[in-house]
């Protein structure tokens, strides 16, 4: 008999997921971690301590409060980078314990040291000055995440040269920063450090702003972060980079239309790699797509019985929020727990820029692209009360209706707390709720979420009086 019915390699949110959901219907479970600490990209490096700087750059800068009670009340000049760290390594800490309580709970047994498969049964944990450990599984979770992409143009060994990783080790704050990549980690970043007064340049190849956005917030981004002092530099990229050895002088780049920069710290964030090298997935049979990412099946399987692979490692969506569904069906899939285990059919993507975005199902160019003919409903912050109350006078919430039954097909949201507020429409997406829904609802008064009355009966008034979507 095998030591145990799952080996999960990996402790981010997916592996975590993973381990306790088959804990939970009484499997016998082990995880393998290769760090002395739990968690992943999400916990330590990633997801959580990038928003948790978020909310101290906010803090720090008085940013939510700027113009609200006639007081200025602009950054602290005399920010420090452990003011700047400081909660960011609390909230770090508190998330490991939890994840530690959460996986003894249910008896999930940790193994520390690095995995490697040596067959489609066998996972080998190797930890510096510990013996060499076998552990035997009826099935395998590959859950070991991915880690930056690191462009040979830049000298990460410099110590103000960062990925997104290293960041997180600064050891004072930038005086000006250029942002390389501005994907959803590179805009974040841009934000966070724009708010605490930080000149900021971004650059990137593509001419507009995380095109996946609605054309319209994509471009109302722009305008945001722009207003908090990001530099564009879109449609452009970096050519030439020279880091001088003495920290005193600035780092000097070239862009491609020959301008100029100067900063003294560089943040590149140009996508991530899967986590594959080392792991002997091909030796056993795994297949690998062109960026080591590994390639699954609709649930997870990879090309070998009884392996399975989910979050990161396998490439997009690679968020937290999804690979931790992607463990939940792996898991039932793999001991057949119940059916059907699919992947919600709408994904909400949560962008936390300053301001934040968020949306879930369709854009008004995806619904051109499909000949959809449909009916766009806007409720403005600036005229809605609670908005009017915290100060939120940019935000913006967008609903596509089907014109022909007024189905709810997209959710779009800009401004304070977007990445909640998107839950309301994600669950009518899920329902296949239509306008009716917010109609009748009585939504709390006065609150963000009853901009979705409004802008439904934006959208009503335009069947009622058609002049366009
Ligand atoms: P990971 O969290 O990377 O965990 C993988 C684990 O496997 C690690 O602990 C690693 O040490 C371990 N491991 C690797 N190889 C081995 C081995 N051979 N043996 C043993 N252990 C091994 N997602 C969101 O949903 N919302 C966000 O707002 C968000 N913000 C982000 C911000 C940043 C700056 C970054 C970088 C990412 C962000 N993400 C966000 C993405 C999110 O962090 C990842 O999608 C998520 O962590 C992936 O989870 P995972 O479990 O697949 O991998």
């Amino acid at each position: 008999m095998a030591d145990f019915d799952l080996v999960v390699i990996g402790s981010g949110p997916a592996g975590e997921k993973g381990a306790v959901h088959a804990a939970l219907h009484g499997k016998r479970v082990a995880v393998v971690e290769r760090e002395p600490v739990l968690g992943g990209t999400a916990a330590n490096t990633g997801t959580l301590p990038s928003k948790t700087l978020r909310e101290t750059s906010l803090y720090l800068s008085g940013f939510r409060q700027r113009g609200l009670y006639g007081v200025d009340t602009h950054v602290r000049q005399e920010t420090t980078v452990s003011d700047f760290l400081y909660r960011e390594r609390r909230v770090k800490g508190i998330e490991r314990e939890r994840i530690l309580k959460d996986l003894e709970r249910h008896g999930v047994q940790l193994v520390y040291g690095r995995g490697e498969l040596v067959d489609a049964h066998t996972v080998v944990v190797r930890r510096e000055g510990e013996p060499e450990r076998r552990l035997t599984s009826n099935v395998i979770l590959v859950a070991t995440g991915s880690s930056p992409y690191r462009p040979p143009l830049y000298p990460f060994g410099d110590p103000r040269v960062h990925d997104s990783d290293e960041l997180l080790d600064l050891s004072e704050l930038p005086r000006a920063l250029l942002v390389v990549g501005a994907g959803v980690i590179g805009c974040e970043y841009a934000c966070m450090f724009a708010a605490l007064g930080i000149p900021v340049t971004l650059v990137d190849p593509k001419p507009e702003l995380l095109p996946f956005l609605d054309d319209e917030f994509s471009a109302l981004l722009q305008e945001r972060m722009e207003a908090l002092g990001v530099r564009m530099r879109l449609g452009r990229t970096v050519e030439t980079v020279d880091v001088p050895p003495a920290a005193k002088e600035p780092i000097r780049l070239t862009l491609s239309d020959g301008e100029k920069l100067e900063v003294d710290q560089v943040l590149v964030a140009s996508g991530r790699s899967a986590n594959t090298a080392g792991l002997g997935l091909e030796a056993v049979g795994v297949k690998l797509g062109a960026r080591g990412q590994v390639v699954v099946g609709p649930e997870y399987q990879t090309a070998v019985p009884g392996i399975y692979a989910v979050g990161d490692v396998i490439g997009f969506p690679a968020l937290a929020s999804t690979s931790m569904e992607q463990a939940r069906i792996a898991v039932m899939h793999a001991f057949g727990l119940e059916d059907p285990n699919k992947m919600a059919p709408v994904l909400p993507y949560g962008i936390y820029t300053i301001p934040e975005v968020s949306m879930a199902g369709e854009t008004e160019e995806s619904l051109r692209a499909k000949d959809i003919p449909y009916v766009v409903g806007r409720a403005a912050f600036s005229t809605n009360p609670r908005g009017q109350i915290i100060g939120e006078c940019h935000g913006l919430l967008k609903l596509l209706f089907r014109r022909e039954d007024l189905r709810l097909l997209g959710v779009h949201v800009l401004g304070e707390q977007a990445s909640e507020l998107v839950h309301v429409g994600l669950v009518g997406l899920m329902t296949g709720a239509s306008a009716r829904l917010f109609v009748e609802t009585c939504f709390n008064y006065p609150t963000l979420s009853e901009a979705y009355k409004t802008a439904t009966y934006d959208a009503l008034d335009k069947v009622r009086a058609p002049k366009g979507p």
